[in-house]
């Protein structure tokens, strides 16, 4: 059976690639999603290209019409939630409710960029010079690229390529080889719905080394936005600032929740449930260290082993999965190789961390919960990126802080407890770039700040209206009346 091509998006013109992609369903490795094109060098520098001649033409629309174009995506985008939602299960594994979720997330950062683009304002000074007038700009930044990973296909792209086209940028943009379709989808949507003219958006789908390495190299892409690995971040971060290209980075998390002793149980259970495991772990946010204070930590690890025996893991789009597949075989494996590490170090399986057999041919491992584990462990320093937390029990508040800062990681953070007095301190002294009291780790608001700190994040803040710091330059400007 032949399957047809889903095309790149180069210069307002669907191209086939120089070879192509199947996407394959982790649920059931013999569904093949689709074929997708992947470029080469010389179709990246295309794009690039095309991006670099359409910014002046883009950059002079009113933000009206900028605006207009943002809206009309993001109304496709939820008018169709359900559709994108069930691709982007069978593509990378999340739930039928996570994908439709994560789905209406992307409608809603267009909406809300559509705003933000009639929003961005300026700044007048008062002079120390008479007569003359300050006044302070925001200008759009002309070609950004965009480098996106296979955890969020759909929420990820939509909060980089939305607030670029708001603010008067053009684009290109590379999503993750493992999971083309969803970023295909949207951008399918984006061309046809948003009316853009020609080189304003171009979608050139293939692997980092030959398409991302174009964009991060190319003295027409004038900044670069990447959320994927921090190995792989580090090395475009540098390449960017040897050209002197503005450069954002978010990268990986070693998140930490802290349960103390005085925690609601039952609430703290659903928050390390909800953070460690839904998404099947898969979340740069994920509580991967449950941090437990010696008083409670029996109790919550019972009640965390009883209620992960209740959560189904199973195929993704099956009525009654809590817990997705792993969205490739690389990362199971990965999985897997942290679950044997951390036993050979002392660890012990309290529940889970077990291969399963299902319907259908995938990749299914049961959510794994490791005790008896401390902070110098290599489980507990790397990220795993998969549905394993390990538990560290300390005896106190101010040695749980301290464990939860011993890091180089500082995207997000948690806190379970009913007292004032700890979860102020808490959100004060933690080291990471989002603070949670009482809720999952992961799971942010799409109009508020997002990013981390330390290793995790390099460069301003995404999303909200935070995000025009990077889309924007901001010009000075002093006149004589
Ligand atoms: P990855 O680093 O392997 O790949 C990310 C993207 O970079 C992909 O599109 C890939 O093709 C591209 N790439 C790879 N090598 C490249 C190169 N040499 N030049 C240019 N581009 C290149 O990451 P992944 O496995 O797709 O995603 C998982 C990672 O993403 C985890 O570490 C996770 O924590 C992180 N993540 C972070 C956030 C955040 O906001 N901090 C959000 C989601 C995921």
């Amino acid at each position: 059976m032949t399957t047809e091509l889903n095309m790149n998006f180069i210069a307002g013109d669907w191209l086939a690639g120089t070879d192509a992609n199947r996407n394959i369903n982790p649920s059931d490795t013999s569904d093949v999603v689709g074929e997708y094109a992947r470029a080469d060098e010389k179709q990246a520098l295309q794009a690039i290209d095309a991006a670099f001649e359409a910014r002046q033409l883009w950059q002079r629309k009113t933000a009206e019409e900028r605006s207009d174009a943002l809206d009309r995506i993001g109304t496709e985008i939820l008018a169709r939630r359900d559709e994108l939602g069930r691709l982007l299960s069978r593509e990378e594994g999340k739930t039928l409710g996570e994908g439709i979720g994560e789905a209406t997330r992307a409608g809603r950062v267009f909406k809300f960029f559509a705003g933000e683009a009639l929003r961005l304002g300026g700044e007048k000074l008062a002079s120390i010079r008479a007569g003359v007038e300050v006044d302070v700009v925001r200008e759009a930044e002309g070609v950004i690229g965009i480098i996106t990973p296979w955890n969020f296909p759909i929420a990820i792209p939509a909060w980089k390529i939305a607030p670029a086209l708001a603010y008067g940028n053009t684009v290109v943009f590379k999503p993750a080889d493992l999971v083309p379709g969803s970023a295909w989808a949207l951008s399918e949507i984006i061309v046809r719905a948003g009316a853009l003219p020609a080189g304003v958006f171009n979608l050139v789908m293939g692997a980092g080394s030959k398409v991302g390495n174009a964009m991060v190299t190319s003295p027409k892409v004038r900044a670069m936005t990447f959320t994927g690995s921090t190995g792989t971040g580090r090395q475009i971060g540098l390449r960017c600032m040897e050209r002197g290209a503005k450069v954002q980075l978010e990268m990986g998390g070693k998140n930490p929740l802290v349960i103390l002793d005085d925690a609601d149980l039952e609430q703290a259970v659903s928050v390390a449930i909800n953070g460690s495991f839904y998404s099947t772990g898969q979340r740069c946010t994920g509580s991967s260290r449950l941090i437990v204070q010696a008083g409670i930590h029996d109790r919550f690890v019972a009640a965390v082993v009883e209620r992960m025996a209740a959560l189904r893991t199973d195929h993704a789009l099956k009525d009654g999965t809590d817990i997705g597949p792993v969205a490739s075989k690389e990362q199971l494996d990965q999985d897997l190789f942290y679950i044997a590490n951390a036993m050979e170090e002392g660890g012990r399986i309290a529940a889970g961390g077990e291969l399963l057999q299902r319907e259908h041919q995938g990749f299914y491992l049961s959510p794994a919960l490791i005790v008896e584990t401390h902070n110098a462990m290599r489980v507990n320093r790397e990220e795993v990126f998969g549905p394993v937390a390990s538990v560290i029990r300390v005896k106190d508040y101010d040695e749980a802080l301290a464990v939860a800062n011993d890091t180089e990681f500082g995207l997000s953070s948690g806190i379970c407890t009913t007292s004032l007095k700890y979860a102020s301190d808490f959100k004060r002294n933690s080291t990471a770039g989002m603070v949670m009291v009482n809720v999952p780790t992961a799971g942010v608001d799409y109009h508020a700040p997002f990013g981390g700190r330390k290793g995790s994040s390099y460069g301003s803040r995404e999303q909200g209206s935070y995000a025009r710091e990077f889309y924007t330059s901001v010009k000075t400007t002093y006149t004589q009346a």
